[in-house]
Formats: C-alpha cells, structure tokens, sequence
C-alpha cells in the first residue's frame, strides 16, 4: 500500500498516467481498477503535475505482483508510451531535428546528456549519472520505482523503455537498453547499458513481447 512520505520526493506523472492507459488497453479497466486498489493510489487528472514517487512506485508494484507473467511487457510498453510522450512534449521539433543531423557518436552524448539534466523527473530521490560511452551506460541510484522490490533478475523495464523509445527515436533506430544489474536483484545500483544495434537479450527476457 502507497504510504505518505515525509519527504516529497516526485516523479513525472507518466510512471503512472501510462502505466493506466496500458493496463485499460490490455488488462480492461477492472482489473486496472483493482491494481490502483492494491497500490491505495487513486486515479490522477490527466493534466497532473509530478506525483509522489511512493504513489508511482506502489503502481508499480501492485502490478508486479498482481499480473507477475505480465508485469515485464505491461511496464516496457509503459515506458515506451512515456518516451513517446516526452518526445511529443519535452522535445521541440528542432532539437529533434537537429540530434538526427549529428554524427550518431555526438547525437548520443548530447541525448544522454539531455536526459541527465532531467533525470530529476525520472529517477526523483534517487541519483543518475552517464557511467561509461562504449557501451553508452546509465547508473540509477535508489531507483524509487522499485523500492523495496526483490527479484531474482532486473526489473526496471520501465526505465529501459523510456529510455529505448528515446534512442530509436532519436539516435540509433535499432537500438536496445538494456538493465545488466538492478538493485531488486542485490546490485549497488541499477545499471542499463544502450546498444546501438539489437544484441542478444540476457536470460529470458524476450519473452516480455508475448506477454
Ligand atoms: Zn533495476
């Protein structure tokens, strides 16, 4: 259940706005309704500002674990509609044009230096920082969205989509992220690393498309 925090630490409001529209979409509204439920997190306006990183977090993990088979493709198909929403809304078209003129290299510093500046909405209390260029790694420290959580392999598919749907869009069109460590599964920190073509996806992770 979502506690009131002390702090409030938020995240942008797609953790969750997206999360509801993939769960309408696949699961039907009823059992969308009963994961809000589970979370104690009620329904936000759709215009609403940033929201409490527990409440994001609590969604997340009523999902997880009221549709455990399902959980890894409903959350990267959130994180994609999340990406496809910031380059809607968080891109202006030039920028957009201009990191498609660039040498890819140069395009994606420049992405991922964007999203650091930004990792505030994206990682809240937690820490973000661009830990290596070849591959391009990303280090999420006290991911808010999983914690708490435990799990046996990384579970920060939304992180990786939104991130995935960015560099696809905007620099590398095969590109695939991919989470290497996830401190769900006793990690430090949360690390995804950005392929510029598609690379073999770690244990069983390509089965999430089925789900
Ligand atoms: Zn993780």
């Amino acid at each position: 259940m979502a506690k009131p925090s002390q702090k409030t630490a938020c995240l942008g409001p797609n953790a969750i706005l997206q999360t509801i529209e993939v769960l309408d979409k696949n699961v039907g509204r009823n059992l969308r309704t009963v994961v809000l439920l589970q979370a104690g997190v009620e329904v936000p306006p759709p215009n609403a500002g940033m929201l409490p990183e527990t409440d994001c977090a609590a969604v997340h993990d009523a999902l997880r674990t009221l549709l455990p088979a399902r959980a890894e493709g409903l959350l990267h198909d959130s994180g994609l509609a999340t990406g496809d929403y910031l380059l809607r809304h968080r891109f202006p078209g030039a920028a957009k044009a201009a990191l498609r003129l660039l040498p890819r290299p140069l395009a994606a510093r420049v992405l991922a230096r964007a999203i650091a500046r930004n990792a505030w909405t994206f990682a809240g209390s937690g820490g973000f920082e661009v830990t290596g260029t070849e591959p391009l790694t990303f280090k999420v420290t006290g991911n808010p969205l999983i914690k708490g959580a435990r799990a046996d392999r990384p579970i920060c598919h939304w992180h990786a989509a939104v991130f995935e749907r960015l560099f696809t869009q905007l620099v590398w069109p095969n590109a695939r992220v991919i989470e290497t460590a996830c401190a769900a599964s006793g990690a430090p920190c949360c690390c995804f690393e950005v392929h510029p073509v598609a690379v073999a996806w770690p244990q069983d992770a390509g089965t999430r498309r089925a789900a």
